[in-house]
C-alpha cells in the first residue's frame, strides 16, 4: 500500500493522509512531527483524531528523544525494524510525565514510527488507541512500517523540493546548489535507492592550486574562473546528475541510479577531459600575458551500492579518495576502496600492529639517495619508513603514519626511525662506504614532543654519529602549524649541529616570509612540481623561482620525484643543486643501496652522459 509516494504536494493532503493512516491501522488518532530542518527553522506538527491533552509536544519526552537520537530504546519493544508499539502505556515509567495527558484523552496504547534512514531522523509518526485490549497485530505493524518508509520519503522529497525552489540554497557565484542542499539531496537519493542492482556515486572535484591563483591573480579573477569552470562542468554532466559547489575550490557531482561502475569512470573521464582546453577570460581580466589559463583537477569518488549507505560516510569516503588521488599527480581520480581507508575494524587492527610494530619487528627502513646534480656524488640519503602487516604485506607510510599520529605511537616509531637510521649510517661508515648524511622525516607529534631534543642527542651519543650527519625533514605544513614553537625547536636542533630540511616545499600555503625565520639548510621542492616539468611551462617558472629563492636564502635546493631525463636536464639547466627520484634510484633496502654504491655508483659515472642511465 503506497499511500504517500504519489503525493505531489504533501502539505495540502497531510490531514487526509493522517486520517487514512489512522483508519488503516485501526487507530483513533495520529500525529506527524517533522523535526526542524534547515528549510523550516521550527518543528512542524500535524494531527488527526484523538490527541493527548498536553501543552508540551509529547515528542519532548525522553522516549521519543531516545528514538530520534539512538534508534533503540529499552521501553518500547521493536518487533520489526523501525516500529515501536507500546501497549498499556501506564506501565512505562518513562511515560509518567505524560500520564495525565494520555489518561484525560483516554489514550491507552501507542505506535511510534520514527522517520529515519540510517543515522538521520527527520521526524516521527505516532498513532494513538483508546483501547489497549487489542495489541497491535503483526499485520498492522508490517503495514505501519511500510507507511513510515513512504512517509519518510515523501517528507524528504518535499523538503528537497522546497530547498530547490529557495535561492538561499544556491551558490550566488556559480548558481549551483551548495552544500546544504546537496547533502539533503544525497540523503534522499540514498533513501530512494533500490536494495539491489543500482549504485550511486559521489564525485568530489578539486581544483589544483586554486588558492595560489586566487592569491596571485586576485579574487575577482578567481571568481570568474569558478564561474567558467561551473559552466563547463554543467556541459559534461547530463540531467540525472546533480552538480554543486561544495566549498571554495571543490565541486561535487552526485550521480544516482547507475547500473555499473564503468559509467562512473566514464563520467570521471569526461570531467577530466573537459579540463584539457584552457579557460578563456574576457579582456577585462587580462592579467597574464595571455587571456587563457589551464587548470587541472583531482577527483575523489565514493560509491554507494545499497540504500544502507550513510550520506555522511559517503562524503567522508569521497574526501579520503580525493586525498589519496594526490599520490597520482594532477588530473587524476581515485575511487574509494575500503581496503585503502581502514574502516573501523581495519583501523583498529592497524593501530594494534603499529603499537606492537617495534617489538614485533614489523618496521623497516628503505633508503633513497640524493644526488649532486653536477658531480653525481651522493649528498645524502633519505630514510623512508615501511611497515609490514601480519601477512608480510608492506603498508605505505601515507596509510599508516596518520593513524600512528592519532594513536600516539608515532613518538616511539619516530624514535625507532631516528635510531635505526643513525645506526645504519654508522655501519656504512664502518664499512668504508662513506659518511653520508641521513635524513629522517619528522611528524608533527614529534615536533611537539618536548623530549625531542633529548632523544636526538641521546641517539647521536649512543650511535656515535656526528650531528652533522643527521638531517631532519619537516614538511612546510607541519612547520607553520605553530611557527614560534617550530622555530624554537629547530634552533635547538641547530645548536646541537643537526641539519634541517623543509620537505614538500610548495604544497602548503605558508607565506614565503615564514621561510625567512625558519633556520633551514635545505629546501626540497615537492614532486608535484617536477611531475610535469617541461620547458616554458608554469611549473618550470615556479621551480626556477623556488631555486632562486632558496639560493638567495643560502639554502641547498633538492628536487624530489625526478623520474625522467628531461626533468633532470631541465633542473640542471636552472641550477638546482641536487635531485632525488626514481630516475636515479627508488627507495631500496640498505643491502641493495650498499650494492649500488659498491658496484661503482652508476649515477656518478653516467652523469656526464645521463642518457646511459635509461638502460638501468
Ligand atoms: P617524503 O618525505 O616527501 O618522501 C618522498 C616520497 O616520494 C617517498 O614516498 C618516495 O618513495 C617517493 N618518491 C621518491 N622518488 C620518487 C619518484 O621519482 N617518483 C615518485 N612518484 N615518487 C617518488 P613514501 O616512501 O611512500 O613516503 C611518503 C611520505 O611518508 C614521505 O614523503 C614522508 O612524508 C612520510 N614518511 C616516510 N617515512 C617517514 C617517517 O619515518 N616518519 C614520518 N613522520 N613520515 C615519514
Ligand atoms: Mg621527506
Ligand atoms: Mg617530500
Amino acid at each position: 500500500m503506497k499511500l504517500l509516494c504519489l503525493s505531489p504536494s504533501l502539505p495540502h493532503i497531510k490531514p487526509e493522509l493522517l486520517a487514512e493512516i489512522a483508519q488503516a491501522l485501526h487507530a483513533d488518532g495520529s500525529r506527524l512531527l517533522i523535526l526542524a530542518q534547515p528549510p523550516a527553522q521550527h518543528a512542524q506538527v500535524f494531527s488527526y483524531g484523538l490527541q493527548p491533552r498536553s501543552a508540551m509536544p509529547i515528542e519532548k519526552n525522553l522516549l521519543w528523544q531516545d528514538l530520534f537520537h539512538h534508534q533503540t530504546t529499552t521501553t518500547a519493544s521493536q518487533p520489526l525494524a523501525g516500529v515501536y508499539p507500546i501497549d498499556r502505556i501506564w506501565e512505562h515509567p518513562i511515560l509518567a510525565p505524560l500520564s495525565i495527558a494520555f489518561a484525560t484523552a483516554g489514550i491507552q496504547s501507542l505506535l511510534i514510527l520514527p522517520l529515519r534512514h540510517n543515522q538521520q531522523c527527520i521526524g516521527c509518526l505516532t498513532l494513538f488507541r483508546s483501547s489497549a485490549s487489542i495489541p497491535w497485530t503483526d499485520q498492522e505493524l508490517e503495514l505501519a512500517r511500510s507507511l513510515a518508509i513512504d512517509m519518510h520519503l515523501a517528507v524528504m522529497q518535499q523538503q528537497v523540493e522546497q530547498m530547490c525552489r529557495d535561492r538561499a540554497y544556491y551558490d550566488i557565484l556559480t548558481g549551483l546548489p551548495h552544500r546544504l542542499l546537496l547533502d539533503r539531496w544525497l540523503s534522499l537519493s540514498l533513501a530512494k535507492m533500490p536494495t539491489e542492482g543500482k549504485i550511486l556515486a559521489v564525485i568530489f572535484i578539486n581544483l589544483d592550486r586554486f588558492k595560489n591563483i586566487n592569491d596571485s591573480l586576485g579574487h575577482k579573477f578567481g571568481d570568474r574562473l569558478l564561474q567558467l569552470i561551473a559552466a563547463r562542468l554543467k556541459q559534461v554532466v547530463d540531467d540525472t546528475a546533480i552538480l554543486g559547489r561544495w566549498s571554495g575550490d571543490e565541486f561535487v557531482l552526485l550521480i544516482p541510479e547507475l547500473s555499473h561502475i564503468t559509467t562512473v569512470q566514464a563520467v570521471a573521464d569526461r570531467v577530466l577531459n573537459c579540463f584539457d582546453l584552457p579557460f578563456v577570460f574576457e579582456q577585462s581580466f587580462q592579467i597574464l600575458t595571455t587571456n587563457s589559463l589551464y587548470i587541472k583537477v583531482r577527483m575523489g569518488i565514493a560509491i554507494a551500492t545499497g540504500s544502507d549507505c550513510d550520506s555522511e560516510l559517503l562524503i567522508q569516503q569521497a574526501d579520503i579518495a580525493l586525498d589519496r588521488s594526490k599520490n597520482h599527480g594532477k588530473n587524476n581520480y581515485e575511487i574509494y576502496a575500503p581496503i585503502t581507508t581502514h574502516p573501523p575494524t581495519d583501523r583498529l587492527r592497524l593501530e594494534h600492529i603499529l603499537d606492537r610494530a617495534i617489538v614485533d619487528g614489523q618496521l623497516f627502513l628503505h633508503y633513497q639517495p640524493q644526488i649532486d646534480i653536477q658531480t653525481g656524488a651522493i649528498i645524502g640519503i633519505e630514510a623512508l619508513l615501511r611497515c609490514q602487516d601480519n601477512h608480510a604485506k608492506t603498508i605505505n607510510p601515507a596509510d599508516f603514519i596518520p593513524i600512528a599520529e592519532e594513536s600516539g605511537s608515532i613518538i616511539q616509531i619516530g624514535e625507532w626511525v631516528i635510531r635505526t637510521a643513525c645506526q645504519q649510517s654508522q655501519l656504512w661508515q664502518e664499512m668504508g662506504l662513506g659518511n653520508f648524511p641521513v635524513a629522517v622525516n619528522l611528524s608533527v607529534k614529534q615536533l611537539q614532543d618536548r623530549n625531542l631534543i633529548d632523544i636526538i642527542s641521546e641517539i647521536l651519543a649512543e650511535t656515535r654519529v656526528s650531528p652533522a650527519t643527521l638531517e631532519v625533514e619537516i614538511t612546510e605544513s607541519i612547520a607553520i602549524k605553530d611557527l614560534d614553537q617550530t622555530i624554537a625547536i629547530l634552533e635547538s636542533l641547530r645548536e646541537i649541529g643537526v641539519k634541517i630540511s623543509l620537505d614538500d616545499f610548495g604544497t602548503g600555503y605558508s607565506s614565503l616570509a615564514a621561510l625567512k625565520y625558519l633556520p633551514l639548510d635545505r629546501l626540497k621542492i615537492d614532486r608535484s612540481f617536477i611531475r610535469e616539468l617541461k620547458i616554458n611551462t608554469v611549473d618550470a617558472s615556479i621551480v626556477n623561482t623556488i631555486i632562486n629563492l632558496g639560493h638567495e636564502l643560502n639554502l641547498n635546493v633538492v628536487a624530489e620525484g625526478v623520474e625522467t631525463i628531461e626533468q633532470f636536464e631541465l633542473l640542471r639547466s636552472i641550477n638546482c643543486d641536487a635531485v632525488q627520484g626514481f630516475f636515479f634510484s627508488r627507495p631500496v633496502t640498505a643491502p641493495d643501496l650498499e650494492t649500488m654504491i659498491a658496484t661503482g655508483s652508476y649515477w656518478h659515472q653516467n652523469l656526464a652522459h645521463p642518457h646511459n642511465l635509461l638502460s638501468h
